[in-house]
């Protein structure tokens, strides 16, 4: 029994710990204490937990890891509805709404918060006695999903909250995605054949709806908290800033960018200058939000078909820009997938310079009549991939073709081939994509011996991803298993590889032998089989035995 008590009283000690240097590092980025040891300390809650199960309680931040899956999600109803925003989509627009409070607020003082828009996900948080206890989308504003087990896993987001909170309190927030992570995650899913977000809101989505929270926990999600909902109690501030610094020494998260103003030049200039600088924001921003500060001034105006009076969204104007798209080029993908894409005149968008955009499928090539030659609408969707949206009729050369990748590949023998291999292509009925249906085509081995030794697969240290394919166009190694076969010698006769690390590559090649299943079947490069996925067969199935089996 004194175990039990003794392991209780650590387990709170390492609770208060954890959540201590998870505010530091997540809310007020000021940690304390390294990685290294923070990962020291929550493995060792989860020991204990995992020890002691009837411990477990749901803020505890060893939850964070995720839950077992769900079938399905569980209906949240709404307390207090999430309206939706009225937009503006310029200065114009933004006045006329200015024009229309003032004349229902006739001689009131008014002064405005402005916020940026964030590209992410709308949720509703409820905290009963200080603990996170449903956390759900907006769904249609009166009943939104159960999300609680994947809104836990984002580390910004405390599972307890601190200070004099209300006994009941909803916060409302938007969850999302920073930019880097975003890039990263379509990277690997790129590289894993899986297809890619097209912005940041519907990684952010697609992450937060997630029946399985493993994969959300792995996701690096965030949020900032824009409003409180509703709270059991009558000590609340009276405008809607003051009521956001109460939600802050709660210790949940704000935008540190958000700022209070007194006039509509004041709103305009935040406009500008966000406009002016978004693209070095850590997220994505498509506009700012404008509301009154003063609650009762927003009681009193209400809403209307379900958007407030006493708000507004102002979108930034859409990153474009227009140039010729000299030619449409053919990659081979890991798995043979043949990807078209724009090879452009250089153009800046949004920042940065535009040399070649993806295109996604032939399909989507023919439904937007999008021909090589032509002058094109270029747009850095959600301000991140460049896109190319459409073409400029008036401007399209009289000898413009539809595009066709068979007509692009087709060789004086009148079939399509492979441009690395030379193999005839082929497409499965039903499908966007064409193939090449050759696996010793030099293209897919080379991707397929990257995506293996990668980090995420067999991990092989000193070998890397580039040697890699030095070594395959060195004639080294043929295919995956070749690299099982290599032998310290014959790397030590390369030219720049001493004999020790020729020695060290070897060791690292051994070693990867003994890596989970998961990475291996990831490894392995199976189409539609990404990390997430290969973490679910490697759990089902145990053994790569059974796996083969099934
Ligand atoms: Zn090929």
């Amino acid at each position: 029994m004194t175990d039990y008590l003794q392991t209780q009283e650590r387990i709170l000690e390492l609770r208060h710990q954890i959540n201590h240097h998870n505010r530091l590092y997540y809310v007020l980025d000021a940690p304390k204490i390294s990685d290294e040891e923070y990962d020291a300390l929550l493995r060792e809650l989860q020991k204990l937990e995992n020890e002691f199960p009837s411990l477990v309680t749901p803020d505890s931040p060893a939850q964070r890891v995720g839950a077992e899956p769900l079938k399905t999600f569980g209906i949240v109803k709404h307390r207090k509805p999430l309206l939706s925003l009225a937009n503006a989509f310029c200065k114009e627009e933004l006045r006329e709404w200015h024009k229309r409070i003032t004349k229902l607020l006739p001689g009131e003082k008014i002064s405005f918060v402005c916020e940026h828009k964030m590209d992410g996900l709308a949720v509703a948080l409820t905290y009963e006695n200080g603990v996170l206890t449903t956390g759900a989308t907006r769904g249609n504003g009166d009943e939104g999903e159960n999300i609680t087990n994947n809104l836990r896993t984002i580390r910004s987001l405390p599972l307890t909250a601190l200070g004099n909170f209300p006994q009941r309190f909803e916060v409302r927030g938007e969850v999302f995605l920073p930019k880097t992570n975003f890039d990263k995650l379509n990277r690997e899913r790129e590289r894993d054949g899986l297809p890619i977000f097209a912005n940041p809101r519907n990684a952010a989505a697609g992450s937060v709806r997630q029946l399985d929270s493993k994969v959300t926990a792995r996701r690096p999600l965030d949020i900032f908290i824009y409003a409180l909902g509703w709270a059991e109690n009558d000590q609340l501030p009276d405008s809607h800033w003051e009521m956001l610094e109460q939600v802050k020494s709660w210790s949940l998260k704000l935008n540190p960018n958000n700022r209070l103003v007194d006039t509509l030049d004041a709103v305009e200039q935040y406009y500008d200058e966000w406009v002016e600088k978004r693209d070095n924001l850590p997220y994505e921003a498509d506009g700012i939000v404008v509301k009154l500060n003063d609650l009762s001034q927003q009681e009193r105006l209400g809403a209307a078909s379900r958007e407030p009076r006493w708000a507004i969204a102002f979108k930034f104007p859409a990153h474009q820009a227009t140039t010729q798209l000299k030619d449409i080029g053919i990659s081979v993908g890991r798995t043979g997938t043949l990807n078209p894409y724009a090879i452009l005149e250089p153009v800046f968008v949004g920042g940065v310079v535009i040399k070649q955009a993806s295109l996604h499928n032939e399909d989507d090539i023919r439904r937007k009549d999008i021909r090589i030659g032509d002058t094109v609408v270029l747009q850095r969707a959600g301000d991140v991939i460049p896109q190319v949206i459409s073409p400029v009729l008036e401007k399209r050369k009289a000898n413009s073709l539809v595009f066709s990748i068979e007509d692009k590949l087709r060789g004086s023998d009148g079939a399509s081939h492979c441009p690395v291999c030379n193999e005839r292509i082929v497409r499965t009925e039903g499908e966007a994509m064409y193939y090449c249906p050759n696996a010793a085509c030099p293209a897919q081995l080379a991707e397929k011996l990257e995506h293996f030794v990668s980090k995420q697969g067999m991990d092989i240290r000193g070998l890397g991803e580039r040697l890699a394919v030095v070594f395959m166009a060195e004639g080294l190694v043929k295919d995956v298993a070749d690299l099982y076969d290599l032998k310290p010698e014959q790397l030590a006769l390369r030219e720049g590889m001493g004999e020790k690390s020729g020695y060290n590559i070897v060791v690292a090649i051994e070693r990867s032998r003994t890596r989970p299943l998961s990475n291996i079947i990831f490894a392995l490069g199976i189409r539609h089989v990404g990390g997430e996925t290969a973490a679910i067969l490697a759990r089902e199935f145990g053994s790569l035995k059974l796996l083969s089996e099934a």
